[in-house]
C-alpha cells in the first residue's frame, strides 16, 4: 500500500467504492464518473504506477478480471460492446497513478466517441516509425 494512493484506499477498504468483483490479486469497483452506464475500473490489489511499472503477473491477472467483468456486462448490462481502456502517464491522460483498467460497456446509440482523427502517414514514415520501434 503507498500513502496516498487513492486506489491503495479502495482496495484496502479505507475509502468508499461499489465493488463489483475481487479475486486474490484484483478489486472490480465503479468509476465514480463514468463514461457510460456501468463504467467499472479494474485495479491490481499490489500497488503499481502504470503499464511502465507492474509486473507480468499483476497485468495477467487484472487483464483476465477485465474480461471477466466485460462477460458480465454483456450478460447482466445486455450491452452491445465493451471497451477496454489503459491511460499510462500524463500525456496519455492517466490521472490516478494505479494502474487500473476501465472497463467501458457500449451501448449502439451511446453518446462516446472516438477522441481523435486517424492520420495517413506516407510509406516512408511507416516505414521509419517501425524501424524505430524494431530498434
Ligand atoms: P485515469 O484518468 O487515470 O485513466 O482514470 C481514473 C479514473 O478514476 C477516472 O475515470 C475517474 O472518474 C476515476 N476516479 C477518480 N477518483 C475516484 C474515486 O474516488 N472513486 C472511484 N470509484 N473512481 C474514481
Ligand atoms: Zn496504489
Amino acid at each position: 500500500m503507498v500513502d496516498d494512493c487513492l486506489f491503495c484506499k479502495i482496495v484496502a477498504g479505507e475509502l468508499p467504492s461499489e465493488r463489483v468483483d475481487e479475486d486474490e490479486h484484483t478489486v472490480a469497483f465503479m468509476d465514480i464518473n463514468p463514461w457510460t452506464r456501468g463504467h467499472a475500473l479494474v485495479v491490481p490489489r499490489k500497488h503499481s504506477r502504470n503499464l511502465y511499472e507492474i509486473g507480468e503477473e499483476d497485468l495477467r491477472h487484472t487483464a483476465a478480471a477485465g474480461r471477466r467483468l466485460a462477460l458480465r456486462m454483456r450478460d447482466g448490462l445486455e450491452c452491445d460492446g465493451v471497451n477496454l481502456l489503459n491511460s499510462c502517464e500524463e500525456p496519455a491522460w492517466q490521472t490516478v497513478f494505479h494502474f487500473h483498467l476501465h472497463v467501458i460497456p457500449r451501448f449502439t446509440d451511446d453518446p462516446l466517441r472516438l477522441p481523435g482523427s486517424p492520420m495517413s502517414p506516407g510509406t516512408d514514415e511507416l516505414a521509419a516509425v517501425a524501424a524505430q520501434l524494431r530498434g
